[in-house]
């Protein structure tokens, strides 16, 4: 361009994604790695004089700084993950924040500090906000029936034009005499309910009352993805669809609904969850028609009639064995799935991995470590007894600071994290205390997996693991 070369360049930075020529962002990844690093220096920098980077603020900026701009757009470059490389490069970046916030020594292997310190693999954690942004923009699930799509948001220009938006109160009902009061014998009285069964079966019903005739029951079958709001908003929707159907004279109708989310959506004028819009729409319809829609909450399993038989038959709707309705998914439960998946696939990494082998002998899983941590945080001392490095011999020995691994109480019992916590008899005085506490709870002594089961138990477990690594401190610390 004028007489100039303007020159190829193999790589271009768009909002804060580095977009290579071969498209495999591998330099993105190194990048995000980089960005991540310098802030965490900064932040250390800066917390420093007031209170420190403790292990727990380090858990704090790992989760809430770190990790997102780690996968900050992860929707478009997750696929890197598939390279050995990015993987490696992102295992030893975490690494460091996790050995931190354990307070392990520096040479745990990757695959124990992340289980101890509960950060999930990062390359797991990329492919899983992958996957999410892939189910937002396709509006499907690779995990469940190609039939099953995302339960989308309204458009703006799919709602109500706000000149005629509709503004809904309700009146409340906790009792059957309030009930009665409140009910119009003129109108139809309808009770609506969804259902959400442990199983995942779902349903919805609504049961119209009025003066002089038979109860109208409706039942509906609904997708097991739906979440019980999701029902709730459903039976009332039908409910005001059967309202402009039906053949009858009365100017006004009455919804009982025992959902108090459920109405306070509807109260919310610009809210933009499909199944609102639409009741919205209906009662919108409906008052051009001269019907007026008034609303009660009537608070469930208090014997008040109509919602007792509306409970009933959407119950009875979600056992039903008929087609469903409603056959969408919350992104909520994508990402349930998406996160079991992560979790599994993590478990069975921490499963086949040649390191980690200490922290395996007491954990099987890496769900029974995060039941531990919740009553006992990684400490300088515990880690150490749960990664096995540590100041005992065995592990002097291996890295080549002690001429041998034997412990001192016998002279030939290798001196390794299991035999001091179980049976040397340097530490007899603390273990035999706990063991007594785990005995009398009848919980398994040095079973860490029901250990956390008595309070005494997790004490005196603390206690005997400090005095082992303080004794070994001032023995073999360097
Ligand atoms: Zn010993």
């Amino acid at each position: 361009m004028r007489n100039s070369v303007i020159p190829l360049t193999d790589q271009i930075k768009i909002l804060g994604v580095i977009i290579d020529s071969k498209l495999n962002f591998i330099q993105h990844v190194n990048y995000a790695i980089n960005k991540a690093s310098k802030i965490f220096k900064n932040l250390c920098k800066f917390v420093r004089p007031t209170w420190g980077v403790h292990p727990e603020n380090v858990e704090c900026i790992y989760r809430q700084v770190i990790v997102p701009i780690i996968t900050y757009a992860a929707g478009i470059w997750g696929t890197a993950t598939r390279f050995y490389s990015v993987r490696r490069a992102l295992r030893s970046f975490q690494r460091s924040f996790a050995i931190r916030a354990i307070r392990g020594f520096h040479t745990i292997s990757a695959v124990a500090a992340l289980a101890l310190a509960q950060f999930a693999p990062l390359h797991l954690i990329i492919n899983e906000t992958f996957h999410i942004h892939n189910i937002k923009r396709t509006g499907t699930c690779k995990e469940l029936p190609d039939d099953i799509i995302l339960y989308p948001k309204s458009k703006v220009r799919e709602l109500l034009h706000p000149a005629n938006r509709v503004t809904i109160n309700y009146d409340e009902a906790t009792t059957q005499e309030e009930t009665t009061a409140l009910i119009n014998p003129d109108a139809p009285n309808i009770f609506t309910d969804g259902s959400k069964k442990e199983d995942g079966q779902a349903g919805a019903s609504f049961v119209v009352m009025r003066e002089g005739q038979q109860p109208v029951i409706k039942k509906f079958k609904l997708c097991r993805t739906a979440t019980v709001f999701m029902c709730e908003l459903f039976a009332i929707a039908e409910a005001l669809k059967w309202l402009t159907n039906v053949n009858a004279n009365f100017t006004e109708a009455l919804i009982f609904s025992d959902s108090q989310s459920s109405l306070k959506a509807i109260q919310d004028r610009s809210n933009t969850d499909p199944l609102v819009n639409q009741i919205h729409h209906l009662i919108s319809f409906l008052s051009s028609i001269r019907i007026i829609v008034k609303f009660v909450w009537s608070k469930a399993h208090v014997g008040i009639v109509g919602n007792e038989i509306a409970d009933a038959a959407a119950k009875e709707a979600a056992e039903k064995k008929t087609a469903t309705l409603l056959n969408h998914f919350p992104l909520s439960h994508a990402k349930r799935l998406l996160r079991q998946h992560t979790l599994d696939a993590w478990q069975c990494e921490y499963e086949s991995a040649p390191q980690g082998s200490v922290t395996r002998s007491f954990f099987p899983s890496i769900f029974a470590i995060a039941q531990f941590r919740q009553y006992i945080k990684p400490s300088f001392s515990v880690t150490q007894i749960l990664s096995g490095h540590g100041y005992h011999k065995s592990y002097l020995h291996k890295y080549k600071i002690t001429e041998d691994d034997r412990c001192p109480c016998d002279d030939v019992t290798p001196q390794d994290v299991h035999h001091l916590l179980k049976s040397c008899p340097i530490f007899r005085k603390h273990r035999e205390t706990y063991i007594m506490t785990c005995l009398n709870k009848n919980l398994e002594p040095f079973n860490m997996n029901t250990v956390h089961k008595s309070e005494d138990a997790v004490k005196y477990l603390v206690e005997h693991i400090n005095q082992i690594v303080n004794h070994l401190k001032r023995i073999n610390g360097t």
